[in-house]
């Protein structure tokens, strides 16, 4: 994702200080479908339309900001996602990056199974129907009383990540009278090729049980002697926004050798082994993503391969992708607010949400598109920093693009691939009010999760 330092737009030509941005598009109508949700497209006024519907009447409608979900896209990702692996293969959807109700019965219906890493998504998934079964669970610490309630729901599986949670898990399924499924969270060693904040797998992190050191052959030991538990496989996760299947190799080479190890230690070939989630999306025309099939294909051939090679049963395989199912398929509205030209510099655009819609650029200074949506325009691209209206100056939604210089106060901007981690990861700050969801398909367009209002707020303060 490396990005070159391009000459800027004819208005700010003298702006090299950063170069961290890429040339304007040559035309900014152009939509780069590869960074829009499928239904994405112009209308013959200019306006951008999704699920056919005008952002005109969406904004409207349902008010700036907004998230404006392209269901019948997640579907078709859900879909994409479990052709590729087939039957003898399991897709969990994250819930972390964006749960709802809704999303739930969608999962439901396209034959997918759901990760859950809290009593609140639990609660959302069970509450939606998804068969409990059909529910994992994560965490580097869940509660008693998660654990508690996830064994009694009859969950299918619990990730364990920790010596103590695999006695912990233990005595609650013993004292439920159950067999717990679970797997061992492994750390595989490997780090991924992304931000430091967001890689998984190398050992200097809270998750998971080291293979270092036999550290995860002992947890395997303890767990196999535990009645509550039934050990079903192995489970490793290396990171988030990985373009690169280098590192999914390397670790599923290193689960299959720790299932050989089991096998000659305990002569038992546990059946499933989970290779987690962190498959990359475009954000950017930059981010080239793989598609679900080359996925599938890559890690089976490399597990496939690996077990031959150890003269092993190959195990059924689970993947977990959250960002590469929702991410694609939402786009933030926002009205512009305040423009403020910096000279020699860029000019800020601010927008009526920020970072307690979009926490992402500031955290791991993720990178984003946005384009203006309300209209086409012809006229030079200027360089913008798209920001905020939190007191914050890190309050930045997308540091480098270009939008039209005769971007005015009330256009439409949207900045596209916020279906993941966004709302899931929005904040109350300075009392924002947190923007709803809005499902659109079919020329339909309905709230899935309201907005926040005045009222959510004060009940919730009750000093
Ligand atoms: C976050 C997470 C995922 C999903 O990651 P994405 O980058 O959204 O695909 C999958 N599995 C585990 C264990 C995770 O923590």
């Amino acid at each position: 994702m490396s990005r070159s330092a391009h000459p800027a737009g004819p208005r700010h030509a003298d702006v090299l200080t950063e170069g961290h941005y890429s040339a304007p598009a040559a035309d900014l109508n152009v939509l780069d479908e590869k960074v829009w949700s499928r239904t994405v497209t112009r209308d013959a006024d200019g306006g951008l339309t999704v699920g056919g519907i005008a952002v005109a009447r969406l904004a409207e409608e349902f008010g700036t900001p907004a998230y404006f979900l392209d269901e019948s896209d997640f579907r078709a990702r859900c879909r994409a996602w479990s052709e590729a692996f087939g039957p003898d293969a399991d897709v969990f959807y994250a819930g972390k990056a964006f749960l709802s109700r809704a999303v739930v019965r969608w999962l439901k219906e396209e034959g997918l199974n759901l990760d859950v890493c809290s009593g609140g998504e639990l609660t959302t998934a069970l509450d939606a129907g998804m068969p409990a079964e059909r529910i994992a669970f994560h965490g580097n610490n869940k509660t008693v009383a998660e654990i508690e309630r996830a064994v009694e729901a009859g969950i299918g599986r619990i990730v364990l990540d920790s010596f103590q949670e695999i006695v912990r898990v233990a005595h609650i399924a013993q004292r439920h009278g159950v067999r717990q499924r679970v797997q061992i969270r492994v750390t595989v060693g490997v780090e991924a090729h992304t931000h430091e904040f967001i890689a998984t797998a190398h050992e200097d992190q809270k998750f998971g049980i080291a293979l270092a050191d036999g550290q995860a052959a002992e947890a395997v030991r303890r767990a196999l002697s535990l009645d509550g538990l039934d050990l079903i496989g192995v489970h490793s996760h290396i990171g988030s926004q990985i373009f690169d299947m280098a590192g999914f190799e390397v670790s599923a080479r290193r689960v299959v050798q720790l299932l050989a190890e089991i096998r000659d230690e305990h002569g038992v070939e546990l059946p499933e082994i989970d290779l987690g989630g962190g498959l990359g999306i475009a954000y950017t025309s930059e981010d080239d993503p793989r598609e679900p099939h080359e996925i599938a294909k890559a890690l089976s051939d490399i597990v496939t391969r690996e077990c031959e090679a150890a003269k092993l049963r190959t195990p059924r395989i689970s993947v977990e992708p959250g960002r590469a199912i929702v991410g694609p398929t939402a786009f933030t509205l926002y009205e512009v607010g305040t423009i403020k030209p910096l000279e020699g510099l860029r000019t800020y655009v601010s927008v009526d949400g920020g970072m307690s819609d979009n926490i992402r650029t500031a955290l791991y200074d993720a990178e984003y598109s946005v384009a203006l949506v309300s209209r086409t325009s012809d006229a030079e691209p200027m360089l913008v920093r798209v920001v905020g209206k939190h007191c914050e100056s890190g309050d930045i939604v997308v540091k480098d693009a270009f939008l039209p210089a005769d971007l005015a106060p009330g256009d439409l901007i949207a900045v596209p691939a916020t279906g993941a981690y966004c709302r899931s990861m929005a904040s109350n700050y300075n009392h924002a009010l947190r923007p709803p969801v809005v499902a659109v398909r079919d020329g339909e367009a309905r709230v899935i999760v309201r907005r926040e209002t005045e009222e959510d707020l004060l009940r919730l303060d009750v000093g």
